[in-house]
């Protein structure tokens, strides 16, 4: 395929806010891919190279796509600046600024011609890159250089998710009904271009093949929640109860003295974690392995536990082996999922639990998590007592002979924090979909209030449930506006639902955390609306923090679990 075509793509899908044009669109441009183009026109299309677990990025700033146009261009620094500053848009800057034809490239040109520049690294790199792009701008018409110019910098803003690929991908074979087996291999792989080319060249026999692999993520599985130790019991019976550590959640591949850690939402973090790769390398008996646990900075002194706030400063990009020192971690595995030449996600938990304490070698930084079996509710509202005493964040009950859901969260594990008087018992991760000026004070800012949205996985769509406009400090608003303003978009997204109008809509990215006091009726969000037309809203929302970069918008809470929660908050519960 041309990248020109693909390009008009792109283009109808930025005009359009109907969800069901988007997916016919998205379905038209796979029926007409080929085997070879198909799985970079999936990841070009999701603004991205590879998928996140290869940790391959482009390394392109704003400021070196401004010089590589002014370069293509023979325009002045200056000018591609002031007509940035005009346009608003690095993409219609470029379009702008091109005026040459092209030479028709196909996307297996731009792709590959993306990827070298990702690739390069070392003295002179950026010089290098600036070089690459610029002469990829040279051989582009003005419309493709838009989308080029807003693909290096992470602002392609076609909010694309990885289940409206899989929808689309179904749709474009014909059969929805296909979509669950689709949707079973990205689970195992986390690879969407990967299952599209299989799907394209083998058929759905190819897609049914696919298994557990090391190097290709699993992805997570993850609790429901329930808000009393009786209620878990009584919907699981006898049950494993463990700690719920409040750190990283990771998922370790080993392959013999190569090991690989993917985040919660499957990024490649290996380098971030020296002493986890290192332990698994020494104090594993296995020569092939995929386990999974929580990652937690502690006082090496006392042994005690960090809370979030501290661990979360082992996640960065430089200083690395210093924070290490610092602040070491430990790591509290809680699954096997593949051991040797044998698949454990099928093997059900007591199984995969006692093979995984079998495995470990007696050390200071991996060690299985605190666990035990009861089926008596009194033994779990202690333990959850005393889980909080030591600041842990509550307790996760396990069925005992379930499987490993890849992917879902379902009540084969199962959270319990404790909740306070006035407060919902957890927090809600809501995707921002767009943003409010302010009035008064806030108006200085630029961001009065975001519009938080939950997440329909039956529609793929975003449902508001609250504006949120406190929690945040006055440089994290200002952050935040520069933030959104590069993801805004002309109107609302074709994936969200809302009966407001934002004074400025953005492609669902970023995820925030947030408590409330309670979750009410509203007849001004979307999220769970019955037919009257009245949804379900937070009553006084304030972030906990700033935006979740370890949250994928599909990650944020569903309108399913805010109906839950808002019945669960009708009946008494612990604490
Ligand atoms: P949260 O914001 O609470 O992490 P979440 O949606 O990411 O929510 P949940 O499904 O609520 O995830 O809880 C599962 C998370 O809890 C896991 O992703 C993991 O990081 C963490 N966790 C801590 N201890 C355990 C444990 N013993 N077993 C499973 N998960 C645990």
């Amino acid at each position: 395929m041309k990248f020109k075509k693909l390009c008009e793509y792109f283009e109808r899908l930025e005009e359009t806010t109907k969800r069901l044009v988007m997916f016919d669109i998205l379905a038209g441009l796979f029926k007409e891919a080929s085997g070879e183009d198909i799985d970079k026109i999936i990841y070009l299309s999701q603004g991205q190279l590879l998928p996140p677990f290869h940790g391959l990025e482009i390394g392109i700033s704003e400021k070196l796509l401004i010089r590589a146009i002014s370069d293509a261009t023979d325009t002045p620094t200056k000018k591609v600046e002031q007509t940035f500053r005009h346009t608003g848009d690095m993409g219609r800057t470029a379009e702008e600024l091109n005026k040459r034809k092209g030479y028709d490239l196909t996307v297996k040109q731009v792709y590959e011609e993306l990827t070298d520049m990702a690739q390069i690294g070392g003295a002179g790199s950026v010089e290098k890159k600036i070089g690459l792009l610029s002469n990829l701008f040279k051989g582009v018409s003005p419309k493709e250089a838009k989308y080029i110019a807003r693909f290096v910098i992470g602002r392609l803003r076609l909010g694309i998710g990885d289940p409206t690929v899989l929808e689309a991908l179904a749709l474009s074979i014909g059969n929805r009904e296909l979509r669950p087996e689709l949707e079973r291999a990205y689970n195992l792989c986390s690879d969407l271009g990967l299952i599209a080319k299989t799907l394209l060249e083998k058929g759905m026999e190819g897609v049914r093949k696919f298994k557990v692999q090391v190097g290709y993520p699993i992805r997570m599985a993850l609790c429901e929640r329930l808000s009393s130790s009786e209620d878990i019991i009584q919907k699981i019976g006898k049950a494993a109860i463990e700690a719920k550590y409040d750190g990283f959640r990771v998922q370790c591949h080993k392959d013999d003295e190569n090991v690989e850690l993917f985040s919660r939402n499957l990024e490649r973090t290996t380098h971030m974690f020296p002493e986890i790769t290192m332990g698994m390398k020494k104090n594993i008996n296995a020569k092939k392995a995929i386990i999974e646990g929580e990652a937690l900075a502690y006082n090496e002194g006392t042994g005690e536990l960090f809370p979030f706030q501290v661990t979360i400063q082992r996640k960065r990009k430089h200083g690395i082996e210093e924070m290490s020192k610092e602040l070491p971690l430990k790591f509290f595995v809680f699954d096997l999922l593949y051991l040797d030449g044998v698949d454990y996600t099928e093997k059900p938990f007591l199984e995969r639990r006692r093979k995984l304490e079998s495995i470990i070698k007696k050390n200071e930084i991996i060690e299985p998590s605190e666990m035990f079996v009861t089926d008596d509710p009194s033994e779990i509202f202690k333990y959850l007592e005393s889980a909080i005493e030591r600041g842990l964040e509550g307790v996760v009950a396990k069925r005992l002979d379930a499987p490993y859901s890849a992917g879902a969260r379902n009540f084969n594990w199962i959270k319990l924090k404790r909740s306070y008087k006035g407060e919902l018992a957890d927090t809600i991760d809501v995707c921002i979909t767009g943003y409010f000026r302010g009035k008064g004070m806030r108006a200085k800012f630029g961001v009065g209030a975001l519009l938080g949205a939950v997440y329909e996985p039956e529609t793929d769509t975003f449902k508001t449930v609250s504006k949120i406009g406190s929690g945040f400090k006055e440089d994290e608003f200002i952050e935040l506006k520069k933030m959104l303003d590069e993801i805004a978009i002309k109107h609302r997204h074709p994936r969200v639902d809302s009966v407001i109008d934002a004074d400025v809509w953005v492609e669902p990215r970023y995820v925030i955390t947030v408590m409330a006091d309670e979750i009410t009726r509203s007849p001004a969000h979307t999220a769970g609306r019955d037919k009257e037309g009245i949804g379900y809203a937070l009553r006084f929302p304030r972030s906990t923090g700033f935006i979740r970069f370890d949250k994928k918008p599909e990650d944020a809470n569903t309108v399913k679990e805010i109906i839950e929660m808002f019945n669960q908050q009708k009946q008494v519960s612990v604490g």
